[in-house]
């Protein structure tokens, strides 16, 4: 596909190719005008727009000769100014392009950088795949998941969070049905732990079980910051309260220890906020290491990637629970994917973007969120409660054994 081609050397091509076929069926003039009359309607992309929006995130803005805005958020949490300027540079291919080729422009975008992937050029794309299907969607006036084919539901269960009791009551009168936590502790986990670790973040657990009830679902998220040894013994420990998933119970690099850890229980192992692409996915679902497979639409190749992660995973009988510590772009994303896929399990927020949007999202009685109905990703900032949030400087914890100094996983 050559899209700078002129209109001559197009026709030519036509030409060429009819004469070829030795077709005469079709006028050559009435070929050649109709795609003259197709590239009039052509639209491009004229600029790249990001601004760090508070507590941590970005929002970009690809603006296109049209008129019409298309909202992404490419972000990796810590790297905010490095996200920007990989934008900057991604930014001259775009330049002239017609957005509603998504899925070749993001061929382009990964392929073309030679050096394929890692996190923060795939949250660079990401963010840009997000946005050019908002586009897509608004110049059709039809919702992202219309697109694929939806809508597979038409509301989508989201979860919140509880550390303890008090919290746990609280949420489930707010209409939750699904809550995370994480493992209650007073000391970073050690390589091995021992009882009396283990058996402060199970009675926290116990707790949450007992105020929200055997119809809550409730999953535990180990964040990569439990070494795998303790790992071992938490979750047995745990399987009697029955967690709806045990999350990133190790760091993720090496694929076998989760398969060991995996296989060593009965709960479903959940992952994938720090794994990237279907090519990441892949070696998750061929060795069995996680049944609920959480890729991260800002970090792991957009709403395009996560759709083929999707289908992927439903293969395995694997279900996808969207991983979202972002603002109200991905979240809108994550609802559009939900709406479009069979294998959909939950989607996390920490926003239903109160302060970010024109209409925030509401969660309804039965603890989901209506599918957005406006087309595109069906989201509009609100730039006068934006002004104040505009900028931040959000850096990574540094967290170390207070034993001896020695640096730890957060
Ligand atoms: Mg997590």
């Amino acid at each position: 596909m050559t899209p700078n081609k002129s209109k001559l050397s197009r026709r030519a091509a036509i030409q060429s190719f009819l004469a070829l076929a030795g077709s005469t069926a079709i006028p050559l003039t009435s070929l050649a005008t109709e795609l003259e009359a197709r590239d009039k309607t052509k639209v491009k992309i004229t600029k790249l727009e990001t601004f760090l929006v508070k507590p941590r995130w970005i929002f970009l803005k690809v603006h296109t000769d049209a008129g019409i805005i298309g909202l992404g958020e490419p972000l990796l949490e810590g790297r905010a100014l490095t996200i920007q300027t990989a934008i900057k540079e991604i930014e001259p291919y775009l330049i002239g392009k017609d957005p509603r080729q998504v899925v070749h422009h993001w061929q382009a975008i990964y392929r073309h950088a030679f050096y394929k992937g890692g996190p923060i050029l795939t949250s660079a794309l990401s963010g840009i795949d997000q946005a050019l299907w908002d586009i897509k969607g608004k110049l059709l006036n039809i919702p992202v998941y219309e697109l694929f084919g939806g809508p597979t539901r038409d509301r989508v269960r989201i979860y919140g969070r509880a550390s303890n009791a008090e919290q746990m009551k609280q949420r489930v009168q707010e209409g939750y049905t699904v809550i995370k936590t994480g493992v209650a502790h007073v000391n970073p986990a050690r390589a091995v732990e021992n009882p009396k670790f283990i058996k402060y973040a199970v009675e926290n657990f116990a707790s949450l079980r007992a105020a929200g009830g055997d119809t809550m679902d409730i999953g535990i998220d180990f964040h990569g910051a439990i070494p795998p040894q303790t790992s071992k013994i938490l979750i047995k420990e745990l399987e009697p309260y029955q967690p709806m998933f045990i999350e990133e119970p190790c760091q993720p690099q090496n694929v076998d220890v989760l398969v060991d850890i995996a296989r060593g229980t009965h709960l479903p192992i959940a992952t994938g906020e720090r794994i990237f692409t279907k090519w990441g996915f892949r070696e998750i679902l061929e060795k069995g290491a996680a049944t609920i497979l959480q890729p991260d639409l800002c970090h792991a190749g957009g709403i395009t990637e996560g759709r083929l992660i999707a289908g992927m995973a439903e293969a395995y009988y694997a279900v996808i629970a969207p991983h979202n510590p972002m603002g109200p772009i991905s979240l809108a994303s994550g609802l559009h994917l939900a709406a479009s896929i069979p294998n959909f399990l939950v989607q996390e927020q920490v926003s239903l973007g109160e302060g970010y949007l024109k209409t925030p999202f509401v969660l309804q009685k039965d603890g989901t969120v209506l599918t957005p109905a406006g087309p595109g990703l069906g989201v509009e900032l609100d730039e006068n409660k934006l002004a104040d949030k505009i900028n931040h400087d959000w850096k990574n914890p540094e967290t170390y054994d207070a034993t001896d100094g020695s640096v730890v996983d957060w």
